[in-house]
């Protein structure tokens, strides 16, 4: 497993620090945002670190995709067939943590164009 020492994300997935997982495979967790914007808020984080998804594309493209099957199904089983996922990338775009990770949120009704 490739992770970086002082990575928020890479502790939640070694379990050094609490988290509430939803789902999990062999290359993926989902676990809910400490601070939720929507009913259903979820993280889907590759196991490995990667900085953002464009890089995550580069070195392990199926996991890219396989986030996107996780959000799919959590949103699902949580009875969500409307949902939006969302990968911020870049400190303007609104990315705080540096470990590549795709939101999922569903349970209420979603502005267009994003703030
Ligand atoms: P970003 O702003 O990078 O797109 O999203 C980072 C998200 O991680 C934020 O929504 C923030 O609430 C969440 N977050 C930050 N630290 C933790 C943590 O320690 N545990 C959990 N579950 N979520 C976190
Ligand atoms: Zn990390």
């Amino acid at each position: 497993m490739w992770r970086v020492a002082d990575c928020i994300f890479c502790k939640i997935v070694a379990g050094e620090i609490p988290a509430d997982v939803v789902a999990e495979t062999e290359t993926a967790l989902a676990f809910r945002d400490l601070n939720p914007q929507a009913p259903l808020h979820v993280l889907v984080v590759p196991r490995a670190h990667v900085a953002d998804v464009g890089e995550l594309a580069d070195v392990e493209p199926a996991t890219v995709a396989e986030l996107v099957r996780v959000a799919r199904g959590v949103a699902t089983d949580a009875g969500h067939d409307s949902y939006r996922l969302v990968f911020n990338t870049g400190e303007e775009a609104g990315q705080s943590v540096f470990h590549a990770h795709l939101h999922v949120l569903a349970g209420r009704p979603q502005a267009w164009p994003p703030g």
